[in-house]
């Protein structure tokens, strides 16, 4: 993979609205450490990213706005540019649209250990993929509303995110975009780009991009500090 010779001085994130070139992909990005190995194989495959921030699935609005910055933070290092959902519609910044989404699961069955609550909403199996869906869902719209042909995501550089499940919500995300009975005008971008783990994580650490501790929700908040509440209810 072609590494990209960083500038040191950070700069604002460029942003477009001109009509995109033949091989143009709007890049669903979730936030700043996640985005740099993305961009940088999508630019050895010949393709020419625009990143975009949609994702009220990051509770809380505190933890939102690090990410929003720390891919503003990479976009800049990277000469990319990016477009922010909460920047034509404030409702993409607000987790009513996750709630939603996740809502017909019912409430969590177990406070404090997401594997014992199968079935509902503190269950990944079957939460994340709506979640998935959900930013993949308004991805797509986003790329035929722009008149891109083909968009992606950098959850598919996670280890940690349930890569199957998001290679099937991008693929059924173009066919939601497009009118019904329709032949298609987006289509998914699929491309593993777990290979650049390592080179990812040592460049978002020597850039200073600012690195999430939990997934974004809630839910993943509590899943990764729950041992902090367990020693606080049972000390020693
Ligand atoms: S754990 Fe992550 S992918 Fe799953 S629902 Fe929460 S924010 Fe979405």
């Amino acid at each position: 993979m072609t590494t990209a010779t960083p500038d040191t001085t950070p700069q604002a994130g460029a942003t477009t609205r001109e009509a995109p070139a033949s091989n143009a992909l709007l890049l669903h990005a979730c936030c700043g450490p996640c985005s740099i190995t993305p961009v940088l194989a999508l630019r050895d495959a010949g393709l020419e990213p625009t990143l975009y921030f949609f994702n009220p699935n990051v509770h809380p609005l505190t933890e939102y706005l690090r990410r929003r910055e720390g891919l503003g933070n990479v976009a800049a290092r990277l000469g990319v540019p990016v477009l922010f959902a909460d920047e034509d519609d404030a409702s993409a910044a607000y987790p009513a649209q996750w709630l939603a989404a996740v809502a017909a699961l019912g409430p969590p069955k177990s406070q404090t250990n997401a594997q014992t609550g199968a079935g509902s909403m503190a269950d990944m199996a079957a939460r994340c993929p709506l979640c998935y869906a959900l930013r993949l869902n308004a991805t797509a719209r986003a790329a035929r509303r722009l008149g891109f042909r083909r968009y992606s995501t950098t959850l598919l550089y996670s280890k940690y995110q349930r890569h199957e499940d998001i290679l099937a919500a991008g693929q059924q995300a173009c066919q939601g975009a497009c009118l019904a009975g329709a032949r298609p005008d987006v289509s998914f971008h699929y491309q593993d780009f777990r290979p650049g783990w390592s080179e990812g994580i040592r460049l978002s650490k020597e850039w200073g991009i600012y690195r999430q501790q939990y997934c974004g929700c809630l839910l993943s908040e509590h899943d990764r500090y729950h041992k902090d509440l367990q020693r606080a209810i049972f000390p020693g």
